[in-house]
């Protein structure tokens, strides 16, 4: 039985899934299809399983329409092993990895890269704290590819525009893949852990254009090859059979949706709600340039730091959970993935508004 959610949580992640979701999860733990086993007890090559992998995949081609030439991988590791992944496939010594430094999580990718092979910071915008993503550069002609942040998590600021470049595109997409319409042919490479767009945390999912397999020239270990994993149809290993389950059901409901085209636009009314409040209300300010302004996290202020504390115990009163932001950077972020409903926005927006008038007496 479903019952009436009583917590509203703006979580970045792992973060609120439908309550759809939710139920047939559980039910899937307790009895399988009727099969008498729990989807956990599944073995990850029996046909049970394999029907759910076949489907997750060709649901995922088909709502993000990804061309033929591109696999579609569901590693582990989250975001941050294919940090490392891309440098150990596609870094070759002779060649240099660039990387826009668009946030913390830009970094790291960098960071990591660092440790592998030849790799350099193109454009940052740091020294703005993160409030726009820089899109002033040429990249150079020793390039193995460029690297990017579409969605910058804990900044809130987003791509909407893929940059038109000669080397292969890599895009880390852990924040936002599926919450807009996007081409994914301007990609060579895209990648999301599932925690917060997708499903639940385990799986990544990793989209690939398939001419950049096979290409390492570093004898690298198996189990961070892409070829091997392609070749194994993701079944190199037992990959995360749960939470591979869980993306699943999350896919069929944005196809139920009305797939990307409609999410996206319900995530555009949701943010538009959100920023209006921000940008109309004197006790808030926005953190990102109003062109990058994230979909997803919105990240704000208030003008007097002094009230945040009392404006999250207003928060709690109202059961609105997981919108202090990130332990690095303080104000709040309020993290809108497909799965938030429109009314749990309305719901926030309604005690930011409140919050004025009480703190205005
Ligand atoms: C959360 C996040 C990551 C880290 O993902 P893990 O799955 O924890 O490794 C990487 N990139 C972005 C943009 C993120 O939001």
């Amino acid at each position: 039985m479903i019952t009436e959610r009583k917590v509203y949580n703006f979580g970045a992640g792992p973060s609120a899934l439908p309550q759809e979701v939710f139920a047939e999860a559980a039910q899937a733990v307790k009895n399988y299809q009727s099969s008498g086993l729990s989807i956990l007890e599944i073995s990850h090559r029996s046909n049970l399983f394999m029907d759910i992998m076949l489907e997750a995949e060709t649901l995922i081609r088909s709502l993000m329409q990804i061309p033929d030439h591109y696999e579609v991988l569901f590693l582990q590791g989250g975001g941050s092993q294919q940090f490392a992944m891309i440098p150990l496939n596609l870094l070759p010594d002779d060649k240099t990895a660039y990387y826009i430094d668009s946030g913390i999580w830009a970094k790291k990718a960098f960071e990591e890269s660092e440790t592998i092979g030849r790799s350099a910071i193109l454009v940052s915008s740091e020294k703005n704290s993160y409030n726009s993503i820089p899109k002033e550069f040429s990249v150079p002609q020793d390039a193995a590819y460029l690297h990017l942040t579409t969605n910058n998590t804990i900044y809130g600021t987003q791509w909407f525009n893929a940059p038109k470049i000669n080397c292969p595109l890599i895009a880390d997409a852990s924040s936002d893949i599926l919450c807009q319409e996007i081409n994914v042919a301007d990609y060579d490479l895209i990648y999301a852990g599932a925690q917060k767009n997708l499903g639940t945390a385990g799986v990544t999912v990793v989209i690939i254009k398939k001419d950049l397999l096979g290409r390492s020239k570093r004898v690298i270990p198996k189990i961070f090859d892409y070829q091997q994993h392609a070749k194994a149809k993701s079944l190199y290993n037992t990959p995360a059979t749960y939470a591979i389950y869980v993306m699943l059901l999350t896919l069929r409901w944005i196809k139920k949706m009305g797939g990307v085209s409609e999410i996206e636009k319900l995530n555009r009314q949701k943010a538009a709600l959100l920023y209006n409040e921000i940008d109309s209300n004197p006790l808030y300010k926005g953190h990102a340039v109003l062109e990058d302004r994230s979909l997803m996290n919105v990240v704000f202020q208030m003008t007097n730091p002094e009230m945040e504390k009392k404006f999250l115990k207003a928060a709690e009163l109202f059961d609105i959970i997981g919108i202090q932001g990130h332990r690095s950077f303080g104000g709040f972020r309020v993290s809108l993935y497909n799965a938030i409903p429109l009314g749990h926005v309305e719901h926030l927006v309604s005690l930011m508004n409140q919050f004025r008038e009480e703190s205005v007496q």
